[in-house]
């Protein structure tokens, strides 16, 4: 089954599932135990239990032809998502349903470089989109290379020597597109904006923060300053009215509405 496309401001965007399941093996915990800070009410209509997680990236085809691939996914059966996430993923044959090779990715922009987002962007140890520079935030590349060795570094970042932007702050990736520094899940988390969406990576990881963004969560870096990013970009989106798309919520889009004062 596959999620609808939406276009926005002349960019097709296209919401690709690779994969679903629970957050499982070494991460395996129930949701209220590691989205802290909130009250009963902001669980309404939601599980405190049980997490069931889409793993999700976006295809967005640009005004001029280009193509864009916003996350990677799990990755492959030994990707370093593996210790926790349902793998293999199927975003390579996502792709291949609506029509698009590996080799046509011009663009690829890791939201940031956790397992999840990031692990599919390599596969058998070589880039799995092989004309692509890949945007990253330049934190964000600092931050796992100063980490000591680790999977992400050894086997997502190596092989793609080369091809990664490493960008400050704010980027054009194609008109009509930007990436924006949204720090606090990583160091140099980021976020895509297209006209009135956000695609927001892991900025709202789950629907509670949307009923109270400012509801900690365990696995972010620094959760205090994700609350302070995510609260900062809901506010502006209730004032204006938006849309934003989630890497793991059930459906792509949300709807935010412009709130009414009194
Ligand atoms: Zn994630």
């Amino acid at each position: 089954m596959s999620y609808a496309a939406r276009s926005v401001d002349g960019v097709e965007v296209i919401p690709l599932r690779d994969a679903v399941g629970p957050m499982g093996g070494e991460l395996k915990q129930a949701p209220s135990e590691i989205l802290t800070g909130g009250s009963p009410g902001d669980w309404a209509g939601l599980s405190p239990d049980e997490w069931v997680l889409h793993f999700r990236c976006y295809l967005l085809r640009g005004r001029t032809g280009r193509t864009v691939l916003v996350d990677t996914g799990v990755g492959a059966t030994d990707s370093p998502a593996s210790t926790w996430a349902p793998v293999p993923g199927t975003l390579l044959g996502e792709l291949a349903r609506v029509g698009v090779a590996p080799g046509d990715v011009d663009t690829v922009v890791l939201t940031h470089l956790h397992s999840d987002h990031a692990g599919g962007a390599v596969v058998d140890g070589v880039p799995a989109f092989p004309n692509a520079r890949h945007v990253i935030q330049r934190a964000e590349v600092e931050w796992v290379g100063s980490g000591g060795p680790n999977p992400i570094l050894e086997r997502v970042l190596r092989p793609l020597t080369g091809m990664v932007d490493a960008v400050d702050g704010e980027a054009e990736v194609i008109p009509g597109v930007r990436a924006i520094l949204a720090p606090g899940h990583t160091p140099g988390h980021q976020v895509v904006e297209i006209g009135r969406l956000t695609l927001t990576g892991d900025l709202v990881l789950h629907p509670v923060q949307l009923a109270n963004p400012a509801i900690r969560y365990a696995h972010d870096e620094d959760p205090d300053r994700a609350a302070a990013t995510r609260q900062a970009l809901l506010r502006r989106l209730r004032a204006e009215g938006g849309l934003i798309g989630t890497a793991h919520f059930p459906e792509p889009f949300t709807e935010i509405l412009v709130e009414q004062g009194d």
